[in-house]
């Protein structure tokens, strides 16, 4: 027997339309790329996206066509991806850090009809436009007053594009596992792989991101997502704020401490979120200048690990609330968030500080557990590792066209690549990227944890940890550091505050600084890079013998 409840789709397009129903004055503030602060309502952000809408299918493009963004965090690409995936098609969102032979892959891959991109972005575009075989035109997002010349074909300004509709459209509807999103992974390691999200996964990836234990967004508050809509969908923000009617405020081009502290303090922003690189620049700056951080309640940290001194920081010198989240671009890309439950209530704010450490909870939604190399599960003692396997409404299938064949085992767990600890109230924490974890004498040293130590030392300013070839153990871990500016640190020095910190076993065989550490396109530390640009060296305790 069937229920009788409604049966109705669950379609981005219901998100838009709740947000200007009933949070119509809500605003969605930006720093334009032109310069200045925009700002608007949610009902102006629907009336704009139904125009991109309409400008879509004039333009031919119909249900699954990828149509491409190349775009910062700003109004106009909240209405593209409202536009886009309101009238049946993909919006495929390109992340501008990439190298030009990966964006050409992937457009190609892809198969991009249209391309939506930024002023700042043309001379990267211009420079491999002959290599780009589907993209029909090219739309930049700016007015006509601020359009430069270029060679891009069919290139318009995005305001002439949409100036010419009139905004009265219907919202399709269609069956809600059509797909509306895809994000390609960096592809550290091979060819990157489309995950090609639906309707369906992201309006449910939304509900669970507004919940108390997950993002706590709330009508109250004013959303800062730093972290990209072209780094897994600015982690479900955009789309949280308008089912939830918070004030969505958008940084453009300006990721700087400076920028990010004023935008924050003049908007009365309450939650943001942001990769650890973005906290420490900001932290900097409100360290050097003495400035506050205005009504900052929250913060959330993810995409690597954030080391303890940043909790520190923010909980202690600011008073804002650390949220440690994980998740990847597989997986919409919530996995777990840390916020406390009953039985942690009563740890002691040091206990507290090492607890918001890890990397949380599973969200409702998401399954998850650590197995060994067999598949045998593992126990939840917070001390054993594991392969973390996941598995959820919003967790990906497969990669778009098959790339890599089957992601799944028979019972439809996804393996993240990821090594960790559960502990026994359901606190994961990762300890390693599986090809980054260090193994010395068949045990394995994890490097994050490493890392986090290394960073709480006054004197450093980014911390990487890796595994070098070792005739006796197989690895020993090399710490490179960079030092703040001005600082110098010494591997004594290192060692010696490391000592109590970490098991004996786990000290790196040496430290080296550095002016500077890689970083990939979503600002995680490139470890393979590094490693590469330590593959000649040779450990101290291998020369000594
Ligand atoms: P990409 O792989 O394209 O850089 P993702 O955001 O999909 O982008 O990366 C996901 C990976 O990032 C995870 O599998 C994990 O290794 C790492 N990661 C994400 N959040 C955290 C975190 N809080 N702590 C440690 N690692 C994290």
């Amino acid at each position: 027997m069937k229920g009788l409840m409604q049966d109705r789709p669950l379609l981005i397009s219901h998100l838009i339309e709740h947000a200007a129903t009933y949070h119509g004055t809500s605003e969605i503030v930006t720093l334009a790329v032109e310069g200045g602060k925009h700002r608007y309502t949610n009902a102006d952000c629907r009336i704009r996206s139904k125009k991109v809408a309409q400008a879509m299918e004039r333009l031919g493009m119909g249900i699954g066509d990828r149509i491409a963004t190349l775009a910062l965090n700003t109004y106009r690409h909240v209405e593209l991806w409202y536009g886009i995936a309101g009238m049946g098609a993909v919006a495929h969102t390109i992340n501008p850090r990439l190298f030009a032979e990966q964006i050409i892959f992937i457009a190609n891959h892809a198969e991009d009809r249209i391309l939506f991109l930024d002023l700042p972005f043309i001379p990267l575009i211009e420079a491999v436009a002959d290599h780009l075989k589907t993209i029909e035109r090219y739309v930049i997002l700016t007015d006509d007053a601020h359009m430069p010349e270029t060679q891009l074909a069919n290139a318009v300004s995005y305001e002439s594009l949409i100036e010419a509709e009139d905004g009265d459209y219907q919202w399709p509807e269609f069956d809600e596992c059509t797909a509306s999103g895809l994000c390609y992974t960096s592809g550290t390691t091979g060819d990157p792989k489309g995950v090609l999200y639906s309707h369906r996964s992201t309006v449910l990836h939304t509900f669970a991101c507004a919940l108390t234990d997950t993002l706590a967004i709330s009508a109250k508050d004013t959303v800062l997502p730093i972290v990209p809509m072209f780094h897994a969908s600015a982690w479900g923000i955009p789309y949280a704020t308008c089912a939830t009617g918070a004030k969505l405020v958008m940084p453009g081009l300006h990721h700087d401490g400076e920028s990010l502290q004023k935008l924050i303090t003049s908007e009365g922003v309450t939650m943001t979120a942001g990769v650890p690189t973005v906290w420490l620049m900001l932290l900097n700056y409100l360290e050097q200048s003495g400035t506050g951080i205005g009504c900052l309640e929250r913060v959330l940290i993810g995409g690597a690990a954030a080391p303890e001194s940043m909790i520190e920081a923010f909980e202690k010198k600011h008073d804002v609330r650390v949220f440690h989240a994980w998740g990847m671009t597989e997986m919409s890309p919530l996995g777990t968030v840390n916020t406390p439950v009953r039985a942690t209530l009563g740890l002691s704010g040091e206990q507290q500080i090492a607890l918001k450490s890890k990397q949380g909870r599973t969200v409702y939604g998401v399954e998850m557990k650590i197995t060994d190399d067999q598949g045998a599960d593992l126990p939840w003692d917070g001390r054993t590792f594991g392969n973390l396997k996941v598995r959820g409404w919003w967790v990906a299938q497969a990669y778009f066209r098959g790339a890599g064949g089957s992601i799944t085992d028979e019972d439809g767990w996804f393996d993240t690549g990821d090594v960790a600890t559960i502990d026994e109230h359901g606190f994961m924490q990762i300890t390693d990227r599986s090809k980054d974890v260090i193994k010395s004498g068949g045990e394995w040293i994890s490097s994050i944890e490493l890392e986090s130590a290394a960073m709480a030392h006054l004197d450093v300013a980014e911390a990487a940890v890796i595994g070098i070839p070792h005739p006796k153990w197989d690895e020993r871990p090399l710490l490179v550091i960079v030092p703040k500016e001005g600082a110098t640190v010494t591997k004594q020095g290192m060692l010696d505050f490391l000592e109590d910190k970490v098991a004996k076993w786990w000290l790196p065989d040496d430290v080296a600084c550095v002016t500077e550490l890689p970083h990939t396109a979503t600002g995680k530390v490139h470890k393979m890079t590094l490693r590469k640009q330590f593959k000649d060296y040779t450990l101290p305790t291998v020369r000594e013998g």
